[in-house]
């Protein structure tokens, strides 16, 4: 730990001199008169960005997202600060139920097109551009929502598995989500996909009547269709999980971004990075479960900061 204390003691006073100049600059920028507050970084902010920028100078950073980088492309973050579901829909209790599959499937029905319809937000967009930069090594997300690959990011270990895939539990043949919708329409004419209901990141949706909602088996054997994410219960499968670490030893630093670090799968790669030595920044909003091993840490939201901090 002795190379972080000093770096973090040589980031503070260095700050300090940070802090003074954004001051002067932000009484003095023309150019941000524009924003609106909330689209601004407070002092504080600025000043973290600043040395979390110059700590990642010439470095090729993993970059590990969470929820709170699909918030601005309007995907709320159902967890928030550190909450989880009241009832979260448990591996087993998918694959034990039928009645929890269709209340799973029709939700989804009515919830899918909030999450088809996103569009990758500045947060994303910054990723992306590092990526062909050469400043972003690989993206690793917990989200499941494919922002990442929509805003050209190629390098993308999807921890969580992807919700635009749907993955038949017996034989693992796997149909495009936008497929299993036309199949869902076809089966359930009668079945309104109106939007105006409250939906979480995994595209559930309230609706009242699921009874009669019909749904699918695997065309191909008759097997149990799940969405292509990994529920609660479930384990990251290994093969993604040793791929993400192997990447992550390749990398020089650890950038987190939109995420509070509550699920162990994301805050293991904060644990890993600190044991290698490897400088860690945390972009979020609120406190995360990583803070006390970052070299810097920014409060703020990831559309305003990750094109500054990789910008040139
Ligand atoms: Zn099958």
């Amino acid at each position: 730990m002795r190379p972080f204390v000093i770096v973090n003691y040589f980031l503070r006073n260095w700050n300090y001199a940070g802090y003074l100049a954004a001051r002067v600059a932000r009484t003095a920028s023309p150019k941000l008169d524009h924003m609106s507050e909330a689209q601004r970084l407070s002092v504080a902010a600025d000043y973290a960005l600043q040395g979390a920028k110059q700590a990642l100078q010439g470095m090729r950073a993993l970059v590990l997202t969470g929820a709170g980088i699909s918030t601005d492309s309007g995907i709320p973050d159902y967890r928030g600060a550190g909450r989880t579901p009241k009832h979260p829909l448990t591996f087993d209790s998918f694959m034990g139920s039928r009645e929890l599959q269709v209340r799973y499937w029709a939700r989804s029905f009515v919830g899918w097109s909030r999450i088809a319809d996103a569009v990758p937000n500045p947060g994303h967009i910054a990723l992306a551009d590092a990526e062909a930069t050469g400043r972003v090594l690989h993206v690793v997300t917990q989200n499941v929502d494919a922002l990442h690959q929509a805003a050209g990011s190629k390098n993308v270990i999807d921890l969580h598995g992807r919700l635009d895939r749907v993955r038949c539990m017996s034989c693992s043949q796997i149909i495009s989500r936008a497929e299993m919708d036309i199949i869902l329409t076809r089966l359930n004419p009668g079945v309104s996909k109106d939007n105006e209901f409250e939906f979480t990141p995994d595209g559930d949706a309230e609706i009242e009547a699921y009874d009669g909602f019909m749904i699918p088996d695997c065309a191909a054997c008759g097997g149990v269709l799940k969405p292509d994410v990994v529920f609660f219960g479930e384990q990251v499968p290994a093969v993604t999980a040793t791929f993400a670490m192997e990447q992550l030893g390749r990398a020089d630093a650890l950038v987190v971004a939109g995420s509070s670090l509550t699920v162990n799968s994301g805050l293991r790669f904060v644990k890993q990075a600190a044991r290698l030595g490897k400088p860690i920044v945390i972009v979020n909003l609120g406190v995360t479960k990583g803070d006390q091993y970052a070299l810097a840490k920014v409060e703020a939201s990831t559309s305003l900061v990750l094109p500054e901090l990789f910008g040139a």
